[in-house]
């Protein structure tokens, strides 16, 4: 009885050292495979130095694209097609941002887009500044989808009672928000961010003709890096904001693969000069409405555009503006 106990103890130890060790190496295997995605120094380098692939537009060896680290993952911009007004969703690397709500009519073409696009959390609610056309759905978005916080440049429309009473709600702790500013970064995943180059501390002035343009000269101005790719995002920004972040900036930090056409076009905005500076390879215009009340595109505009080689699609005429970038290199098309 004894010899056949002691037989079946020893079985029994066996067994357990065998589970230990499958165990341990279970574990150890588990451990390189999250070493391998938790974002660290080594890690960056060792990404940044195994990219060959050179991201199409971009000027060889800038100092931009050889510091941004390498990503692994895949985002998608598309400026959504709402008519007139902006709303550009960001989806990558489990991420979701969205620049802009477009206008209050809009709302119900918004909200299909979105869903559409399987969106139910916005991590970043960006909102790059107060006029109806950039803003306009903010409760509709706020009502239909999670929200992680807002961010914008803290500058209110003094015109506009819902903008001041979101104000007032910011104010009393009612959402979580953030005021971004020149010089900050907005972080969503390591290799995924935007550098905040306007408005500054000191906003823009406001001019004595019309008001809009104090609001559209203190759009908030995005540098995203992905990876090597870069693109701007500059709201309603006008010449003025242009030859400031121009004066702020060295020309090699300005330079990116797509701008976010300012102004839907407008020729208040796109200067020779800024699109010298920025020398995109694509320029991407939210543009559309009622033909006789918003013409945009700027025929004028365009044209330095075509004079300077920038390749231009626009939501009126190709749909929604799609970019996809992997990080290493990226595609724009139009969704018609
Ligand atoms: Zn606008």
């Amino acid at each position: 009885m004894m010899k056949r106990l002691s037989k079946f103890l020893l079985v029994l130890l066996t067994l357990c050292c065998l589970c230990a060790g499958c165990g341990s190496s279970g574990g150890n295997s588990d451990g390189a495979g999250a070493a391998g995605t938790v974002a660290g120094p080594g890690t960056g380098k060792s990404q940044s130095q195994t990219t060959t692939a050179p991201i199409q537009g971009s000027t060889p060896g800038s100092a931009a694209a050889a510091e941004a680290p390498a990503m692994p993952g895949q985002l998608t911009i598309k400026l959504l097609d709402v008519g007139h007004g902006d709303c550009i969703l960001l989806q990558g690397d489990g991420k979701t941002v969205l620049i802009d709500t477009g206008d209050a009519p809009a709302n119900e073409i918004v909200l299909q887009k979105l869903r559409e696009n399987k969106v139910h959390f916005i991590d970043a609610l960006i909102i790059s500044h107060y006029h109806g056309d950039h803003s306009g759905g903010l409760l509709t978005v706020l009502r239909n989808f999670g929200v992680g916080r807002i961010y914008d440049a803290g500058v209110v429309n003094d015109y506009s009672n819902f903008v001041k009473k979101m104000f007032q709600e910011y104010a009393d702790g009612r959402w979580n928000r953030t005021v971004l500013r020149r010089g900050q970064r907005l972080t969503l995943k390591d290799g995924f961010y935007f550098s905040v180059l306007s408005p500054g501390s000191q906003l823009l002035p406001k001019g004595k003709k019309e008001y809009g343009h104090y609001l559209n000269n203190n759009s908030l101005v995005l540098k995203l890096h992905y990876g090597k790719f870069q693109m701007l995002f500059t709201g309603d920004m006008e010449a003025a904001a242009e030859y400031q972040v121009m004066g702020n900036y060295p020309a090699a930090d300005l330079h990116v693969d797509v701008l976010k056409v300012a102004h839907h076009g407008s020729r208040t905005s796109s200067t020779w000069n800024w699109l010298n500076t920025v020398k995109p390879t694509w320029g991407v215009i939210s543009c559309g409405g009622d033909p006789v009340k918003f013409k945009h595109p700027d025929p004028k505009v365009l044209s330095t555009y075509d004079y300077l080689g920038i390749k231009v699609v626009t939501t009126k005429q190709n749909g929604d503006l799609i970019i996809t970038t992997d990080g290493n290199s990226y595609n724009v098309h139009g969704s018609k």
